[in-house]
Formats: C-alpha cells, sequence, structure tokens
C-alpha cells in the first residue's frame, strides 16, 4: 500500500498553516510552520502569492488530504463515495473521513497524531464491539463500541497522551471504562468536525 514517508513538516508548510501531523511538537516552538511559516524548497518564498481558483480548490483538497493522511487515489475513492451518498457532497466527505477508525483512535486522544493512532490499529490493539480490527480506514457505524486492547493500555506512551493532551472530546463520542472505551453516539454533524477546510471548494474541484 502506497503511503507519504517524507517529512510531514514539509506538508504543513506547504499548506502554510500547521495541520498538526506530529503531536506533542506541534505546540512547541520546535514546530517549523513557527520558524519559516511559508512553503519548502528554494523558491518556498516565491509561493506565498495568491493563486488561481482552481491553486485556492487544490489547495484546500491537499490540505484535507494530508491532516487524514491519505493518499490521492483512497481520497478520490472516498470523494465518489460521498458524492453519491445523499445530503450534501462536501459534509458527507468530511463525515467519512472523520468516522475512520484511525480518527477516532486519534479523536480519543490515545493517539497524539493520526499517524500514532493509525499505528494502534495497525498492531492490533483495537477492538470494536469486541473484535479486532487493524485496518485504519475502517469506518465506524453509531452504537459501536471502540475500545483499547488490555497490552496497549499500559503503554506508557498511551498514558502520557491521556494525562497531557488538551483534546477535547467531540460531542458525537462518548467514553467510559476510566476512557479505554468510546462509544459512537451519532454521525458527526458539520459544526462538530473541527478542521480548518472549505470542503465545498474540494467539491468544486472534483466536479470539474
Ligand atoms: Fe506541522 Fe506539527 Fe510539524 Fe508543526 S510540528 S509543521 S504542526 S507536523
Amino acid at each position: 500500500m502506497a503511503r507519504y514517508t517524507d517529512a510531514v513538516c514539509r506538508l504543513c508548510r506547504r499548506e502554510k498553516m500547521k495541520l498538526y501531523l506530529k503531536g506533542a511538537k506541534c505546540d512547541t516552538l520546535k514546530c517549523p510552520v513557527e520558524r519559516k511559516p511559508y512553503p519548502p524548497g528554494e523558491h518556498g518564498r516565491d509561493r506565498s502569492r495568491q493563486g488561481s481558483e482552481y491553486l485556492v480548490q487544490l489547495r484546500e483538497k491537499q490540505k484535507t488530504r494530508r491532516i487524514y493522511g491519505l493518499m490521492e487515489k483512497r481520497f478520490q475513492n472516498l470523494y465518489e463515495v460521498a458524492s453519491r451518498t445523499p445530503g450534501i457532497t462536501g459534509e458527507n466527505l468530511l463525515q467519512m473521513l472523520e468516522m475512520r477508525l484511525d480518527n477516532v483512535v486519534f479523536r480519543t486522544s490515545w493517539g497524539a497524531s493520526r499517524s500514532q493512532a493509525r499505528q494502534w490499529v495497525r498492531h492490533g490493539h483495537i477492538m470494536v464491539n469486541g473484535k479486532r480490527v487493524t485496518i485504519p480506514s475502517y469506518r465506524v457505524s453509531v452504537g459501536d463500541v471502540v475500545t483499547l486492547s488490555a497490552k496497549a493500555r499500559a503503554f506508557i506512551v498511551v498514558r502520557h497522551n491521556m494525562d497531557t493532551l488538551d483534546r477535547q472530546l467531540v460531542p458525537w463520542l462518548e467514553t467510559s471504562d476510566g476512557g479505554f472505551e468510546v462509544k459512537i453516539l451519532n454521525k458527526p454533524l458539520r459544526d462538530h468536525i473541527d478542521i480548518p477546510v472549505r470542503e465545498q471548494l474540494i467539491v468544486e474541484l472534483y466536479s470539474k
């Protein structure tokens, strides 16, 4: 499976904003966006001009894709599903991204970043309704109960994340069992999705 292996901070710098891809480092002065708030590369500073309509739409799509850590093909496939689903396509897309299992693990603060959350899933530490699920893109449903394995509950890094991350739980999730179990109460509404994207621009881009 294709995946991005280059330095992730470059992605934030390319979007000229923090995408919070690295966990704890993102809130420190070590964050490269704080020190170099312009796109990477030799001509990075020259790329700070406002672009065409297409470029604005493209950047919005890239930003969303990068926040959730999806490659282009997978993102496009998800868009196709969102466009066939009744409702507003852009909101459907964000809702499907939010309901990915790796995102739920990130939202519960078991993972400091979505990539760390993905790692917990891939390594078999996450159960959905009592069954181990190792597919980060698995889409949870309303009523599902997601739990952390007994082994992972003892991980220092998980405990550290849960104790130190100042991340408020989204209203469509409810935790129990000391925070090691989470229930999906509803599908997330747009107001509950706090990522700074204008999804309508993604729809316009793919509708061309
Ligand atoms: Fe992005 Fe975090 Fe790297 Fe800053 S530290 S550039 S927010 S991934």
